[in-house]
């Protein structure tokens, strides 16, 4: 081994913990062990993945005076040019894909292709514009391939932050760049930022913190009273949920329901605010107090879970609840990734008693084909309109609305009204029931309580 190849890997082994740095290690003596140059895409003759990270470290480790990037190249479409032109074509576009990439090819560059449509460059570079200047270009000589659909490659492009930086983050963090344009047809290229690096390591904290909240009862609930705008009272409430976080206070759902959506812990979430809904109600009807409907969100992820209708009924009966204290609030996009089967659900917990409401009407994510679903029972419309209450076309539309609404015989909620000409005008148009921060904000559940005793 050269002197500067010792350094370099003494340098790794001070700012690795022992554990990543026995397995960097590890890896790059199996690769050694490997003869590098068998290790080449079957299709396209570039570096397959394992000899790109031996070689792409190698350069990094040879050359600490240099600045490295990692490009990742993806297509959008790639499925849908494999289905419609044939495989052949696909794979056509791959080779030249390749072909292209190959004009690059110059010392300390390190080409691959990892899997299927996902290529890799590891580069050195002077300033950022160079960067640019080869996903414009290989995007350009992509664009030469000619084929009756546009074939839309994207760059993610991580840059090196240290000579010592593993290879396999510098992917991890081409390929988020790459995911954050994705289907974004006007953006070719993404640079991986501070501002993907400190969320990610948020979603890492809440995925961590997420089961001791649950655990330790830090996933609170807070119910926003539903007003009846005629007379001011409150006649029900929408059960959201809050997460004590206990060093970062009161958070939102906004800040940690996507993250939990995507990997799944959103289920054991909503059932414990369910659970707190069934009990706070269970509780007020043994000691005689009055009691209103609070409403449940229903995530899309109940979609793949059996056992979602069911949970719902024993919590009814543990707690002597009837089901239609409890209406269920559910978004389109529930739906539509299973359709028979949600319909299936809906109508059983239907039958069983409980209400359906059709959550954020109007925002995009329910359309107004929704209105068809016959096991609806309430339409809840979204906020947006009512903002949209400010210009004479917003009135129109939703005075239309509501009217098409009320003539299917569903019953009508609005959201977020936060004005009293907002409401004059709901009310104007017949609408009568409506949550906002103009009557009540989200409220600890003692709030909710006392306002009820009232
Ligand atoms: P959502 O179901 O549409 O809930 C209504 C949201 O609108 C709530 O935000 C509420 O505080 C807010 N809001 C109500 N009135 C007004 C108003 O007049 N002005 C404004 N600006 N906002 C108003 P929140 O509590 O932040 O919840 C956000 C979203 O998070 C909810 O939207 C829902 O999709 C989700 N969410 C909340 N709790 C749960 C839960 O327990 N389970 C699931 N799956 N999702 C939940
Ligand atoms: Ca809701
Ligand atoms: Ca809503």
């Amino acid at each position: 081994m050269q002197e500067k190849e010792k350094n370099a890997i003494r340098l790794i082994r001070q700012e690795m913990s022992e554990k990543d740095f026995e397995l960097y290690m590890y890896s790059l003596k199996k690769m050694a062990e490997n003869n590098i140059d068998q290790n080449l895409s079957f299709m396209t003759e570039l570096y397959n993945i394992r000899a790109f990270q031996f070689k792409a470290a190698e350069e990094m480790l040879e050359n600490p005076e240099l600045k490295f990037a990692m490009i990742v190249l993806d297509f959008a479409n790639f499925s849908t040019i494999n289905e419609f032109c044939g495989r052949k074509t696909g794979d056509d576009l791959l080779k030249h894909t390749a072909n292209s990439m190959r004009t690059l090819q110059r010392e300390h560059v390190v080409l691959s292709h990892f899997r299927a449509d996902t290529f890799g460059i590891f580069t050195p570079f002077n300033d950022k514009e160079e960067l640019i200047d080869i996903a414009v270009k290989l995007d350009e000589m992509i664009a030469e391939f000619k084929i009756p659909y546009k074939v839309l490659p994207a760059f993610g492009i991580c840059i090196a932050d240290s000579p010592t930086m593993s290879i396999s983050i510098m992917r991890d963090y081409a390929v988020m760049a790459l995911d954050s344009i994705k289907g974004k047809f006007y953006a070719k290229y993404a640079f991986f930022d501070e501002k993907m690096r400190s969320r990610m390591i948020m979603n890492k904290m809440i995925e961590n913190d997420i089961v001791d909240a649950l655990a330790n009862e830090h996933i609170l609930l807070y119910v926003q009273p539903k007003v009846n705008m005629r007379t001011g009272e409150v006649d029900g409430g929408e059960a959201l949920v809050r997460w004590a976080h206990p060093e970062r206070g009161i958070v939102m759902p906004c800040h940690f329901i996507p993250v939990l959506e995507r990997n799944g812990l959103i289920i054991d979430v909503d059932i414990c605010v369910w659970r707190q809904v069934f009990r706070l109600l269970g509780r007020r009807l043994a000691e005689g107090k009055k009691v209103v409907p609070i409403s449940i969100n229903i995530s899309r992820q109940h979609v793949f879970d059996d056992s979602f209708k069911d949970k719902l009924i024993d919590m009814s009966k543990e707690y002597n609840v009837p089901p239609e204290l409890v209406p269920l609030e559910l978004t389109e996009s529930g739906f539509l990734e299973n359709q028979g089967m949600m319909y299936e659900r809906m109508h059983y917990l239907k039958e069983y008693g409980f209400k359906l409401s059709m959550d954020d009407f109007g925002s995009g994510y329910s359309n107004i084909t929704m209105l068809k679903n016959e096991a609806m029972d309430e339409i809840k419309i979204d906020k947006g309109f009512v903002d949209d209450i400010a210009t004479p076309k917003g009135r129109r539309i939703l005075k239309h609305v509501i009217e098409m609404i009320k003539d299917l015989g569903l019953n009508i909620i609005v959201e977020g009204v936060e004005e009293a000409r907002q409401r004059d005008f709901l009310l104007e148009c017949g609408c009568t029931n409506a949550q906002g921060f103009y009557y009540y904000k989200p409220m600890p559940t003692d709030d909710f309580e006392a306002l009820l005793d009232k």
